[in-house]
């Protein structure tokens, strides 16, 4: 049973995590990313080598008495979670424990074209989609999905769940050198993102060995890739040895918050002292507001 639950993780993102591996055998995905922390596999539709849904609820039960401070149960896997098929008993089960804990699903979003994956996953409180390309072609190079997934499907089905989920919906894009790197594909998937309305998207890059034979860009690409996100609060992952610091003016400042809210960290890594105390003195005249989304802290106006 041991290796069902992983963790407690403790995450920037997410604060600490009990993580729950839905294929802990082998990997079951439907892509077959360059990126994957996971050896190459081809893609499959199904994940067939599973335990039982019950094994897991006193995995999970177990866990939690030992690790009571952990903010989130987090539903992960070696591939993709929402291939598990118990995935609604689970959920249910998880959901009848009454447990402080909020719920999380990591999922590549490819399956939310079913309507009854859709359905489970809005019962879940907070869900995280990846999605790395709003384009066929780099779609097909980045992720290699099963056939016949189509990425304008992926969006509309992404957008269609954004409309009516009650939840906090995150999105993930993670970038890759030479491959969705460039200004051209975050302009895409901005229109993508404009549509679906997420409450974050988080902009990462490679940071484990990965499946295939590619790297990560750096964090000043990184930065201003995810700057071409407009209307929703960013988070990008951080290197604090690597970040600039830029100075603010009022104006500037205010026009920054307008266009693209600033997380803790953003401000912490990339604001200099004199606008970090700028900043602090908008909150305290209640010029900016802060806003928690899915356990981060950003200030807006
Ligand atoms: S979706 Fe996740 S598990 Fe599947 S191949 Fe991509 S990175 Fe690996």
């Amino acid at each position: 049973m041991d290796n069902l639950t992983f963790g407690p993780v403790v995450s920037r993102r997410f604060g600490v995590s009990l993580g729950v591996d839905l294929s802990p055998h082998a990997k079951q995905c439907n892509f077959d990313c360059l990126y994957c922390e996971l050896s190459p596999a081809k893609p499959v539709d199904r994940a067939i080598d599973v335990p039982q849904a019950n094994a897991y609820l006193e995995a999970i039960v177990c866990a939690l008495e030992k690790y009571p401070q952990a903010d989130y149960i987090t539903l992960t896997a070696n591939g993709e979670p929402t291939l598990y098929p118990y995935l609604e008993e689970l959920v249910v089960g998880i959901k009848s424990l009454h447990v402080k804990q909020k719920l999380l699903i990591l999922s590549n979003s490819a399956t939310l074209c079913n309507a009854n994956i859709a359905r489970i996953l809005s019962t879940i409180d907070v869900v995280k989609l990846s999605l790395d390309a709003a384009d066929e072609k780099t779609f097909k190079r980045l992720d290699r999905p099963f056939k016949g997934l189509h990425v304008k499907d992926i969006i509309a089905s992404i957008e269609a769940f954004s409309r009516m989920y009650c939840g906090t919906l995150v999105l993930e894009v993670l970038v890759v050198k030479g491959v969705n790197d460039t200004e051209a594909a975050f302009d895409c998937l901005n229109a993508a993102i404009g549509r679906i309305q997420p409450a974050r998207v988080d902009v990462g890059t490679i940071a484990r060995p990965p499946a295939y034979q590619v790297e990560g860009v750096d964090v000043v690409t990184l930065h201003a890739l995810a700057a071409r996100i407009t209307g929703v609060p960013v988070s990008v992952a951080q290197n604090a040895s690597y970040a600039q610091k830029h100075d603010f003016d009022e104006v500037g400042l205010m026009a920054l918050l307008d266009k693209r809210p600033q997380s803790m960290d953003d401000v912490k890594y990339s604001f200099s002292s004199r606008s970090q105390i700028l900043l602090k003195g908008l909150v305290s005249r209640g010029k900016v507001r802060m806003q928690t989304v899915a356990g981060m802290d950003f200030y807006r106006v």
